[in-house]
């Protein structure tokens, strides 16, 4: 596994940082964002350090069908399969992205906004 020292999200994988997990295995993890933005907020996040996806598009090939299937049992668990919800992914200085450590943003719980 890829791990980066001063990560915040692998410090949370490793356990270093107590955080309630709504999903983990070997290859994602999910919870919640700390600082939510819709009623729920999730973070799907690989366990694998990888910060920018154009950097290592052979790691997003093999993760991202893990990150979906995450994201999918999620809303299921979080109550938001029905009503529906919004994927995000923030990608470096114009994306608006806080963490270099690729994270997948799962908001749902209420009518979001439009994008225009
Ligand atoms: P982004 O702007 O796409 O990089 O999003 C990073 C997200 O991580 C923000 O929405 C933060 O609120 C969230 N975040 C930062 N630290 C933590 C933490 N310790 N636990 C949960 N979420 C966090
Ligand atoms: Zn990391």
């Amino acid at each position: 596994m890829k791990m980066e020292i001063d990560c915040i999200f692998c410090s949370i994988y490793a356990g270093e940082i107590p955080t309630e997990f709504l999903y983990s295995d070997d290859k994602c993890f999910v919870i919640r964002d700390i600082n939510p933005v819709a009623r729920i907020h999730l973070l799907v996040i690989p366990t694998d350090h990888i910060e920018y996806m154009n950097d290592s598009p052979d790691m997003v090939k093999m993760v991202v069908r893990d990150l979906f299937s995450a994201a999918i049992t999620v809303s299921e668990s979080e109550g938001v399969a029905e009503t529906g919800y919004r994927l995000i992914i923030n990608q470096k200085e114009d994306g608006g992205q806080e963490v270099p450590h690729l994270h997948m943003h799962l908001l749902g719980g209420e009518l979001l906004g439009s994008l225009d």
